[in-house]
């Protein structure tokens, strides 16, 4: 497995896969071809029917800039060999001087067709939750431990960065209102949620409002374009910080703690995208909400403690209840049903835990045997719920709208 700097990824929303990765691709290939005097991007699959939504061609145009680049994008070619593939053409004097196929697979990573993967060191030499879970037995230590010992004690550097950055971006969406771009005049909430937090009800219904403002804040912070964490994706970006953020507060725990559950949150999300994969093109919601959830759950039985069972139990229930999880982003926007998903993945990232705490000892289902369940699934996924929006509620939105439109004098 990969260090967890390439997993916990800092950059601007609201999609690692359609903005992060081809803004990868498109520096890659500008630096590769200086002297061109144009280029061109052709976007397929979920890039193609979701990249107006997601800012895609927004995003490659920037990072070419000052030179100019054509934005092709070819919804009806559904025969690439990944959902979302991107061809890039360079131009000089209206010669084509190079060509790159690039695949945008989950999380800001990409693939370059014909070329070995732009290939960073495996750090962890284990790849499963059974081999990570033996070493720790076998040397007594916990998770956290064994992710610091693997990746060297500068991962916690980058680990206070991430935490750090979680809580601006929290912070931010809190203090921001009005209304989020893209024209489905989708109204900020982390704000009134957060206001609401005093009015006299039970201890869960306040519990439950303020976890949610803080998922809906980070979350509507990626919608809005600003800086997020990857965790493991942009899209599922409200999940971990909301959960370990309400919980800090709540319990008083110190940064450090927080760092610990990110390095034991980051070693699940790395073993699902090892073994499976936390694309919602490639596998639907469950690969980005369902692997957050379970990332969130995990941190937070290490930051209270739990045995290796128990952190198990936590993870394998937050993902088990997301299988099957469709993508149908409306419009193609990371705003519905995205940013209300993250904030529902939070709260049951906490009952996870609380099963975790009782019921650990009678459990079945393994973790890596619920990864594998998810991308199996994934697979069986029609082709309309995953991040291309010509499913689900994305389609009978549309259909509905259309159908007001045609019924107007
Ligand atoms: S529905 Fe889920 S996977 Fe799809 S864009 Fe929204 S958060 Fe990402």
């Amino acid at each position: 497995m990969k260090s967890l700097k390439e997993l916990y990824c800092i950059g601007r929303g609201p999609s690692s896969s359609h903005t992060m990765g081809p803004v990868k691709a498109a520096k890659l290939f500008a630096s590769e071809n200086a002297d061109a005097d144009r280029f061109e991007v052709t976007l397929y699959g979920s890039l193609a029917l979701t990249g107006k939504g997601h800012q895609t061609d927004r995003a490659i145009k920037e990072t070419f800039e000052p030179i100019s680049c054509n934005i092709i994008f070819d919804e009806e070619n559904e025969s690439m060999p990944h959902p979302n593939t991107m061809d890039m053409k360079a131009y000089k004097k209206d010669n084509e001087i190079a060509f790159m196929r690039v695949y945008s697979v989950g999380g800001g990573a990409i693939k370059v067709e014909g070329r070995p993967d732009i290939d960073t060191p495996d750090i962890y030499p284990e790849n499963t939750f059974k081999e990570i879970a033996a070493f720790c037995i076998e040397h007594n230590m916990r998770i956290s431990e064994y992710c610091f010992l693997r990746e060297g004690e500068e991962i916690k550097a980058h680990l206070t960065t991430v935490w750090q950055t979680m809580k601006h971006c929290i912070a931010a969406g809190l203090a921001a209102s009005g209304e989020l771009p893209g024209g489905l005049h989708v109204e900020r909430k982390a704000q009134y949620l957060f206001n609401q937090r005093h009015i006299d009800e039970s201890e869960a219904t306040r519990e439950n409002r303020l976890v949610c403002a803080y998922a809906y804040a980070a979350s509507e912070q990626n919608a809005d374009a600003g800086i997020v964490v990857t965790a493991p994706t942009c899209g599922a970006c409200g999940v971990v910080p909301a959960a370990l953020y309400y919980t800090q507060i709540k319990k008083g725990f110190s940064d450090e703690d927080i760092i610990r559950a990110l390095a034991v949150g980051g070693i699940i999300g790395n073993l699902i995208k090892t073994n499976a994969t936390i694309s919602g093109a490639a596998s639907g919601c469950q690969a980005e909400i369902g692997s957050a959830c379970s990332m969130a759950a995990a941190a937070l039985a290490e930051l209270y403690e739990m045995g290796i069972g128990q952190i198990e139990y936590a993870a394998e229930v937050a993902m088990e209840h997301h299988l099957g999880l469709t993508c149908d982003p409306i419009h193609g926007l990371v705003q519905i049903p995205c940013i209300e998903r993250n904030a529902v993945a939070a709260m049951r990232a906490i009952n996870a835990l609380s099963l975790a705490n009782f019921l650990s000892g009678s459990r079945k289902i393994s973790f890596d045997m619920v990864v594998e369940t998810m991308h199996e699934t994934g697979r069986d996924l029609a082709y309309q719920y995953r991040e291309t929006s010509e499913g689900g509620l994305a389609k009978l939105y549309q259909k509905k709208k259309m159908s007001i439109k045609r019924q107007m004098p």
